[in-house]
């Protein structure tokens, strides 16, 4: 291990203010660890419940990034950079990202909403149905995500996905978190934040982020749980409803 990259991880660890060790998968490559963990999961992942989510547009503020910045520190996006000479406007327009943030106008009325938009989370997603490795997979507790062991890169997910919520991963990857790994050539999108659904945890990074609360997350199969509350309560939608997806996330105020 050479000083320099010694000196640099150290300078990440410090940055990051995570206090865990770092492993080094291949040369120049380091996996980081995240925050001390709360109890992993014993039982198997189970269908009983439906991970989900509520976005209340009413609430987002015009501007405001903070569940994209959110997510980012979350899951190591915010430690890739543009490789040395890349056109920066071609790095910003490919560059992995699991959340963005959208305005939509209402044809009729000229009504502009901003919304952040991830994956949805279908529970029938069109991103599963055309890929050919089984890669991009659904899991039994409603979690759409890719296995990075199999994915071939071929991005026919990408290309079906109608939210357009997948990313390819064009570069090296020299820093990446242990709870998110990434590589060169895989696709990768938002996983309700999985790491921490199998660490028993109760909230996403995105909706710990928002300062305006306007995520609720949770289990769409518990009559009790929040989000099945506030979706009980406020009138909401799904994007593109006509392609009976029937996603886990939805939104109110559109
Ligand atoms: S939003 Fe796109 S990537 Fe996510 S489950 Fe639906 S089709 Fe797949
Ligand atoms: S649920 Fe987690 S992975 Fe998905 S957008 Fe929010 S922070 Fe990112």
């Amino acid at each position: 291990m050479s000083q320099k990259i010694d000196q640099e991880r150290r300078q990440f660890v410090s940055v990051a203010g995570v206090a865990a060790a770092a492993t080094a998968v291949a040369p120049g490559v380091f996996l980081l660890g995240a925050r001390a963990e709360a109890e992993p999961r014993k039982e198997p992942v189970t269908d009983k419940v439906r991970y989900g989510m509520l976005i209340d547009t009413t609430k987002c503020a015009d501007g405001c990034s903070e569940c994209v910045t959110g997510c980012e520190k979350e899951n190591g996006l915010d430690l890739l950079r543009m490789p040395e000479g890349a056109d920066p406007e071609e790095w910003d327009r490919q560059r992995p990202r699991w959340i963005r943030t959208v305005k939509v106008k209402d044809r009729l009325t000229g009504r502009v909403s901003t919304l952040p938009m991830m994956c949805q989370h279908c529970e029938y997603p069109p991103c599963t149905d055309v890929c050919p490795t089984g890669a991009s997979f659904r899991r039994a507790d409603g979690i759409v995500m890719v296995d990075r062991h199999i994915c071939i890169g071929c991005r026919y997910c990408m290309m079906a996905c109608p939210y357009k919520a997948r990313s390819f991963i064009h570069e090296n990857i020299d820093r990446q978190l242990s709870i998110a790994p990434r590589g060169k050539g895989c696709v990768e999108s938002c996983n309700f934040c999985v790491h921490r659904r199998d660490n028993g945890e109760t909230t996403t990074a995105c909706q710990d982020a928002c300062p305006h609360d306007a995520i609720v997350f949770g289990d769409l199969n518990d009559p009790n749980s929040e989000v099945s509350k506030a979706l009980r309560e406020k009138a909401n939608t799904q994007l593109r409803a006509d392609l009976k997806l029937n996603t886990g996330v939805r939104y109110r105020g559109i």
